[in-house]
C-alpha cells in the first residue's frame, strides 16, 4: 500500500495550494493529490468566463504547468474518487478499489454542482459547468443550439448568460429567488446586474420555479411552475454546490453542510485537515458564524494555514473574503461578506457604470461590492479588515477617496 506523509484529496484550488505551500516552507516529506478529475490541477473561475468563451485555452488555465508537480516531487493521483477513509487505520480508499495511507490528510474536496431535482434533469443537453469535462461537453453542443435557458442566478448562471450573448444566442435566466446574486449581494447591487443583463438581451425570470425539463432523449423545454413552456434547445444549471464531504463525514467527522474545522483548519478527526469549499468554520467577518466560503480566497489562504499547521507552526485562517465576477464590461469585485448588514451606502452612480456599495453592520464596514472601481475595493480591504467605523456621509461621497478613510 503506498503511505505518503501527506495526503491531499482533492486536485482543485485548495488541494493544490496545499501541496504548493508545503513544498514553498520546506517540506520534505511525501506529498499525494489524489483526485477525480483526470486532469493536473486548474483554475475553476475561468470556466464560466474566458474558457467557455474559448478566449482562453486549457493550458492557459493550469495552476502551474503540467511538469510542475513532477519537479516538486508531488504525486499526482487523477482519475480516482476518494469513497471512504478509515481514520483509525490512516488510509483511504478509492472508488476502484486502491487503498492509500497518510500521516496526515488533507480533505479538499469542494462541491459537486447541485443538480436539478425535477424531471428531465438528465436529459441529453442539460449541463452544469463545475469541471472542464462539462464546459468541454457543452461547447460541442453550442453551435447547434439558438435558444438556451439557464436555470440559477448565481455567479455561474449570470457569467454563462454574457457569454452566451456574445455568442449570440437567445438566454432565458430563471432564478428561483426574487433577485439575482440573492447569496452574496445585496439589494442594489443584485438589481444592477438585473438590468444590465436585460439591456444586453437576457430575459430574466425571478421568483420562478422550475417544473421539469422536457423532451424525449434531449431537451427541448423548461416548464414552469405555473405551466409556462420556455423553449430550449441547450439547459445550463448553476444552483449552487453540495460539499463533498460524506467519506468524511462517515468516518466520524463532525459536520453537515460541509465539515467542520478549527481555525487552523483542523478536522474533529485526528491528523485529517479540511480546507477550501467544503470546511465548515468560525468566520470573523460573519460575526463569527460558521460558515463554509465558496472562493479561490478562501481556498489559498486555508491552504496555507493548513500547511503551516502541518510544519508544526501556530496558524489561524482569519482572512478578509473576497470574490470577483466579469460579466459583459462589468468587473464586479467584492470584498467581505454582507450577509446581516443593517445599512448598505451607495457611492457613486450606477448609471455611470462605476460605482460601489458599502455595506454596514452597527454601524462597522463589513463588506463592498465594487462595480469597476478597482480603488474602492483596495482601500475598502482595509475598511473591512479593520472593521472601521465610519460616517455615512463620507463614505458615500465618491469625492472622498476611502483610503482616507481607512488611514
Ligand atoms: P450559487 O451562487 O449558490 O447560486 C445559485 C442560485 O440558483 C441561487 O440563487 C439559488 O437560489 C438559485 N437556485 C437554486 N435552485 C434553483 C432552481 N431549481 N431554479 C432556479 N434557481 C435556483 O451557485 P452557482 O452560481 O451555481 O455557483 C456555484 C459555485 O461556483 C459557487 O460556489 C460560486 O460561488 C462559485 N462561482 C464563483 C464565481 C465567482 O466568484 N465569480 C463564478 C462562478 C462560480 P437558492 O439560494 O434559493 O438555492
Amino acid at each position: 500500500m503506498p503511505v505518503f506523509d501527506v495526503l491531499i484529496v482533492g486536485g482543485g484550488h485548495a488541494g493544490a495550494q496545499a501541496a504548493i505551500a508545503l513544498r514553498q516552507r520546506g517540506f520534505a516529506g511525501s506529498i499525494a493529490i489524489v483526485g477525480d478529475e483526470p486532469l493536473p490541477p486548474y483554475e475553476r473561475p475561468p470556466l464560466s468566463k474566458d474558457y467557455l468563451a474559448s478566449d482562453k485555452p486549457f493550458e492557459r488555465i493550469l495552476i502551474r504547468p503540467a511538469t510542475f508537480w513532477a519537479e516538486q516531487a508531488i504525486a499526482l493521483l487523477t482519475g480516482r474518487l476518494v469513497t471512504t477513509v478509515d481514520a483509525d487505520a490512516r488510509t483511504v480508499t478509492t472508488a476502484d478499489g486502491v487503498t492509500l495511507g497518510y500521516g496526515t490528510l488533507v480533505w479538499a474536496t469542494g462541491g459537486a454542482a447541485r443538480r436539478l431535482s425535477c424531471g428531465g434533469a438528465d436529459l441529453g443537453g442539460v449541463h452544469g459547468i463545475r469541471n472542464r469535462a462539462d464546459v468541454d461537453r457543452l461547447q460541442t453542443e453550442l453551435p447547434d443550439a439558438t435558444q438556451i435557458v439557464v436555470i440559477g442566478g448565481g455567479y455561474i448562471g449570470l457569467e454563462a448568460a454574457a457569454v452566451l450573448r456574445k455568442f449570440g444566442k437567445q438566454v432565458c435566466l430563471i432564478e428561483a429567488q426574487d433577485r439575482v446574486l440573492a447569496r452574496v449581494a445585496g439589494v442594489d447591487l443584485s438589481r444592477f446586474v438585473e438590468d444590465m443583463h436585460r439591456q444586453q438581451g437576457v430575459a430574466i425570470r425571478l421568483d420562478t420555479q422550475v417544473a421539469c425539463v422536457e423532451g424525449a432523449t434531449r431537451a427541448t423545454g423548461v416548464r414552469l411552475s405555473d405551466g409556462e413552456a420556455i423553449p430550449a434547445d441547450l439547459v445550463i444549471v448553476g444552483i449552487g454546490i453540495v460539499p463533498a464531504v460524506e467519506p468524511l463525514l462517515a468516518a466520524g467527522a463532525a459536520g453537515g453542510n460541509g465539515v467542520r474545522v478549527d481555525a487552523a483548519c483542523r478536522t474533529t478527526l485526528p491528523h485529517i485537515f479540511a480546507i477550501g469549499d467544503c470546511a465548515l468554520h468560525a468566520n470573523r467577518f460573519a460575526g463569527g458564524a460558521e460558515i463554509r466560503v465558496e472562493s479561490v480566497q478562501n481556498a489559498t489562504d486555508q491552504a496555507a494555514v493548513a500547511a503551516r499547521a502541518i510544519m508544526g507552526e501556530d496558524a489561524a485562517y482569519d482572512a478578509v473574503p473576497w470574490f470577483w465576477s466579469n460579466q459583459y464590461d462589468l468587473k464586479l469585485q467584492t470584498v467581505g461578506l454582507s450577509s446581516g448588514h443593517d445599512r448598505a451606502i451607495l457611492r457613486g452612480d450606477p448609471a455611470s457604470g462605476k460605482f460601489s456599495i458599502v455595506y454596514l453592520r452597527d454601524g462597522r464596514v463589513v463588506a463592498l461590492d465594487c462595480a469597476n472601481n478597482v480603488k474602492d475595493y483596495v482601500a475598502g480591504r482595509r475598511l473591512v479588515a479593520d472593521g472601521v467605523i465610519a460616517s455615512v456621509e463620507q463614505l458615500a461621497d465618491p469625492a472622498v477617496p476611502l483610503k482616507t478613510i481607512a488611514a
